[in-house]
C-alpha cells in the first residue's frame, strides 16, 4: 500500500520560542546566543529581522554585532525549548502514533491509517499548520511524500509556513533538480566526494551505477541510491515504541567493602569506563544515569538523575555518578556492591546535536577534549586490548564479580 509520509519542521525554533517568551523581541533584530556577555559568544540563532542584516548562525556575538550594531541579545531557555517540542509532538499523535522525532524541532508521521478520519496528506499538513500557529504559536513546514528522505526535502523546500508535496507523480521533475547535498544522510564529505564524481543534483544520484556508488560509499552507496530513486522503505516508528536498547549497566562486587570517598571513587571510575565506552562503541548517548549501592547487610538503594544534556563521555558519567552518591550515600558506610546504568539511550546522531550550539567556547572546547581523550582510550583499547589503559584512580582493581547488563526489550 503507498504510505502517505510528512515531515514536520519547526521554523527558526529557538528564535521562535524565544519571541512566544517575549514578545518585544519581534519588534527589532535579535539573536540566541551561547554567552550574551562575552564578546566572543556565538549566534545560535537569529530572527528575520537580524536575517536580514546578514547575521549568521555560528558566527561570534562580536562579528554580528558589526554588521548590526542594534542586535538585541539573549540566553537561552533550554527547559522550555524541550517543552515546546514535546506540545508539537503531542499535536501531531492527534493524528497518528507514528510520530518519529527526528531532532529537537522535526517529526516525521505516518499518516497513511489516518487519511480515513482527517484527509489526504496534504490536508493533514495544512490543518497541522494552521493549529499550530493558533494553538501553539509557531509555525512549520511541512513536507508531504511516499517516503521518509522526499518528505523531509519537502519540509525544507519551502519556508515558512508551507506545504510542499512531492508525489510519485511530480517527483522527477521537482525533487531530482534539487542538488545532492540537501538529500537526507549526504553529510558534507560525501557531498564533496559526489561533486568530485560530477554528481550534483538528486537527478544525477539516481542516475548511477549501484556498484559504482557501492565502490566508494559502501553501504551508505545504497542508501542514497534507494533514497534518490524514491525507494526508501524505512517506517517511520511508533512515537511510544521502544527504542532497541534501554539501557547499559554495569555493576561490581567487591572483595573488600569501599570505605570513604576515595574507595567509592575508584570503584564509579571503572563502572563509568565500562559503560561509556559500550555507550561508544553502540553509537549511543544516554539521558540518565543511575547508579545502585547495596551494604554489607544487603540493604539496597538506588538514585537517578536526568542530565541537562545527554552524553557518551567517560567522564560526565562519573561526575554525575560521584554527585549522586555523594548526595545520598554517607559516606562512613561501608559499600559491598556499586552499579552505574546509563538509561534513556538515544542515537547519537540524532541527541539534539543542536544543543551543542549552546555551549561557551570553553564548554565546546572541554567536551571536544573529551570526546578526544575517550575516543583515543577507545582506539588503544581496540588495538591492545581492554586492559592496555587503565585510570590512575582505578589502579588498585577492586574487582571480585563485575556483572555486565543489558537490557533489551
Ligand atoms: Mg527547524
Amino acid at each position: 500500500m503507498e504510505r502517505t509520509i510528512l515531515h514536520c519542521d519547526c521554523n527558526s525554533f529557538y528564535a521562535s520560542v524565544e519571541t512566544l517568551l517575549d514578545p518585544t523581541l519581534a519588534e527589532g533584530p535579535s539573536a540566541v546566543c551561547g554567552d550574551p556577555e562575552s564578546r566572543h559568544g556565538i549566534i545560535l540563532a537569529k530572527n528575520e529581522q537580524a536575517k536580514a542584516f546578514g547575521v549568521q548562525t555560528a558566527e561570534t556575538i562580536w562579528q554580528a554585532k558589526r554588521k548590526c550594531p542594534d542586535l538585541r541579545l539573549v540566553a537561552p531557555h533550554r527547559e522550555e525549548y524541550v517543552k515546546y517540542s514535546r506540545r508539537c509532538n503531542e499535536l501531531y499523535l492527534q493524528y497518528t502514533d507514528l510520530v518519529d522525532p527526528f531532532g529537537i524541532d522535526e517529526s516525521f508521521l505516518d499518516v497513511t491509517g489516518s487519511m480515513h478520519l482527517f484527509g489526504t496528506g496534504e490536508q493533514i499538513a495544512d490543518e497541522l499548520r494552521r493549529r499550530m500557529r493558533e494553538e501553539v504559536g509557531l509555525t512549520i513546514s511541512v513536507g508531504v511524500s511516499f517516503n521518509r528522505a522526499f518528505a523531509k526535502l519537502g519540509s525544507d523546500y519551502k519556508k515558512p509556513d508551507a506545504t510542499t508535496v512531492f508525489s510519485r507523480e511530480n517527483f522527477r521533475e521537482r525533487v531530482w533538480p534539487l542538488p545532492a547535498n540537501t538529500l537526507l544522510y549526504v553529510g558534507r564529505r560525501a557531498a564533496a566526494r559526489l561533486d568530485q564524481l560530477g554528481v550534483h543534483t538528486i537527478g544525477d544520484l539516481a542516475a548511477c551505477d549501484p556498484a559504482f556508488l557501492h565502490g566508494i560509499f559502501g553501504k551508505l552507496g545504497d542508501t542514497l541510491l534507494r533514497y534518490a530513486r524514491g525507494e526508501d522503505d524505512e517506517p517511520v516508528r511508533s512515537f511510544y515504541a521502544e527504542r532497541e536498547v534501554k539501557s547499559v549497566g554495569n555493576s561490581m562486587t567487591f572483595a573488600h567493602n569501599l570505605l570513604g570517598e576515595e574507595e567509592c571513587r575508584m570503584g564509579l571510575t571503572a563502572l563509568c569506563d565500562n559503560v561509556g565506552r559500550r555507550l561508544r562503541a553502540r553509537g549511543m548517548v544516554c539521558q540518565t544515569v543511575q547508579i545502585g549501592i547495596r551494604d554489607p547487610e544487603f540493604h539496597n538503594r538506588s538514585r537517578q538523575m536526568t542530565l541537562e544534556r545527554p552524553t557518551n563521555a567517560t567522564r560526565v558519567l562519573f561526575e554525575t555518578s560521584l554527585a549522586l552518591l555523594r548526595a545520598h550515600w554517607p559516606m562512613d558506610k561501608p559499600v559491598r556492591l556499586l552499579s552505574v546504568t546509563a538509561a534513556g539511550l538515544l542515537p547519537e546522531s540524532q541527541s539534539c546535536e543542536q544543543l551543542s550550539l549552546f555551549d561557551s567556547p570553553q564548554q565546546a572546547q572541554t567536551r571536544q577534549k573529551q570526546r578526544q581523550l575517550d575516543a583515543t582510550v577507545d582506539a588503544l583499547r581496540q588495538r591492545f586490548g581492554n586492559r592496555s589503559v587503565i585510570f590512575a584512580n582505578s589502579v588498585r582493581k577492586p574487582k571480585e564479580n563485575e556483572k555486565k547488563d543489558e537490557k533489551e526489550p
